[in-house]
């Protein structure tokens, strides 16, 4: 029987059945099996999800064999996709109707429904999350319905959609408005942290896409702002050796060295920082936008990121740099900061506030039980929603607290999927009840 471990391989699961989904006519007579046979079902992404968002033992879909673009408004520059495409295949999806993605994170690894579904965000307070860019959604839902959803028809459900962790029904089509097409200036410099920190949120205002990543006990941070140049502007993008160099040894093979002495010797960990921390470099170049937003992730780690008001950035940040400095927590890897925009999603982690997003990331083999636990004591504290997709302990009762539309998201959620087809134990936690 075929398995499933997501990226970090900290979840895995082997499901009844692995369904792969080519048409969207095929669900319904899944799901009526499904529930014939007591089982629940549950939709794959990539697989790039830290949590059990995907776990089961039931029905598992996949939808990588249903991709591609179905609809372009060339007025509006919105763009329908169907769920299974992966971002690293929309650049030459839309290169042909000169539009872009308005942002991306830091990989191109997800299906654009998975993206959405945990409110995935990149960085920039002009820009929200893939989810804000949404404006209709076509699901199947527990019934076998094909129902089209957008702010005029479904609303509700169109909205609770938004950001729904696979738990209303399938998503199979995804309109967001996309952008025309632009190229990438980015500035790469390594920085004091203490100065980056003080001015973090006032740069940001001025830049179009911020970010810092920090490697904790150091003094220093690698500061990457890219700026939004037309699109026609001159490439100077780094060469294959020289990107090798920096996406293959420095982040995925020198980092992978690291963290495996790391894991083995933690008292080494305050020297590996301050090496990887050394290796760091300033550089600049221009490039086309998704070539400069992402880049491969070969080491498996896990992560914990929490969005807080931005007004709450200065003292969570002291508060977090303190505890780091204090325990002398054995990881190597950076914490990274990040902003967004806010929008008008009923779960997403931006949801009605202008995000300021803390990172923290563990290698997989490093056993610091202590670390994500004591983040997160910080980070809730400051007002943080937990990343729906990363590492974090919280559950309905909590979580209903957090976002003002929580109890108009489980009454939709009840009211099209009453058996519960669509859960698992995870999302019975997150969204039900605690278990
Ligand atoms: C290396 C790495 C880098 C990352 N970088 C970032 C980043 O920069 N910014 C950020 O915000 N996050 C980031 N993440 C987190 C990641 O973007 C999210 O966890 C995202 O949800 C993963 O997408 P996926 O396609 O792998 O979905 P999965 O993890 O497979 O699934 C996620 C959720 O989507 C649901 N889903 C998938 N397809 C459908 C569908 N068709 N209909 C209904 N529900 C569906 C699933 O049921 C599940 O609940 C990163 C993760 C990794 C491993």
């Amino acid at each position: 029987m075929k398995r499933f471990a997501n990226f970090s391989r900290t979840v895995s699961a082997t499901p009844v059945r692995w369904q792969s989904i080519t048409d969207p006519s095929q669900l319904s007579g899944i799901f009526a099996r499904a529930a014939n046979e007591g089982h629940t079902v549950r939709t794959l992404g990539a697989g790039h999800s830290f949590t059990p968002l995907v776990q089961t033992s039931g029905v598992l879909l996949d939808l990588d064999g249903f991709h591609g673009i179905e609809e372009v408004d060339a007025l509006t520059h919105e763009v329908t996709f169907r769920a299974g495409t992966r971002l690293w295949q929309i650049p030459s999806l839309l290169k042909p109707y000169n539009l872009a993605l308005a942002n991306m994170g830091d990989i191109d690894q997800q299906s654009i429904a998975g993206a959405i579904a945990t409110s995935t965000h990149g960085t920039g307070l002009a820009f929200t999350g893939f989810s804000g860019t949404v404006t209709g959604l076509r699901i199947t839902l527990a019934d076998g319905t094909q129902m089209r959803t957008s702010p005029t028809e479904n609303a509700e459900t169109f909205q609770a959609a938004r950001v729904s962790l696979g738990a209303l029904g399938v998503i199979t089509h995804v309109r967001m408005r996309c952008v025309p097409d632009y190229t990438l200036h980015t500035a790469e410099r390594v920085e004091g942290i203490d100065e980056i920190s003080k001015n973090f949120i006032d740069l940001s205002k001025a830049t179009d896409h911020l970010e810092f990543f920090w490697f904790s006990g150091t003094r220093k941070a690698l500061v990457k702002a890219n700026t939004r140049l037309p699109a026609g502007s001159s490439l100077d993008a780094p060469g294959k050796v020289s990107r090798w160099i920096n996406d293959e040894l420095l982040s995925n093979g020198a980092l992978q060295a690291i963290c495996s002495l790391g894991a083995f010797r933690p008292q080494l960990v305050p020297g590996l920082n301050r090496l990887a921390t050394a290796m760091l470099s300033d550089r600049e170049y221009t490039d086309q936008w998704n070539r400069v937003f992402t880049s491969p992730r070969r080491v498996r780690f896990t992560e914990m990121e929490y969005a807080l008001p931005l007004e709450n950035f200065d003292v969570a940040f002291t508060e977090l740099r303190a505890y780091l400095e204090k325990a002398r927590v054995p990881v190597v890897f950076p914490i990274e900061v990040r902003t967004a925009a806010a929008d008008d999603t009923w779960l997403g982690t931006a949801s009605g506030r202008e995000s300021v997003y803390l990172a923290v990331h563990r290698y997989v083999r490093d056993v610091v039980p202590e670390y994500f636990p004591e983040v997160e004591r910080i980070l809730r504290r400051n007002g943080g929603r937990p990343h729906w997709g990363k590492e974090h302990s919280l559950g309905a009762s909590q979580l209903s607290t957090l976002y003002p539309r929580f109890a108009d998201f489980q009454a939709v959620r009840s009211t099209v999927d009453p058996q519960g087809l669509f859960l698992n134990e995870h999302l019975r936690h997150l969204l039900v009840e605690e278990v």
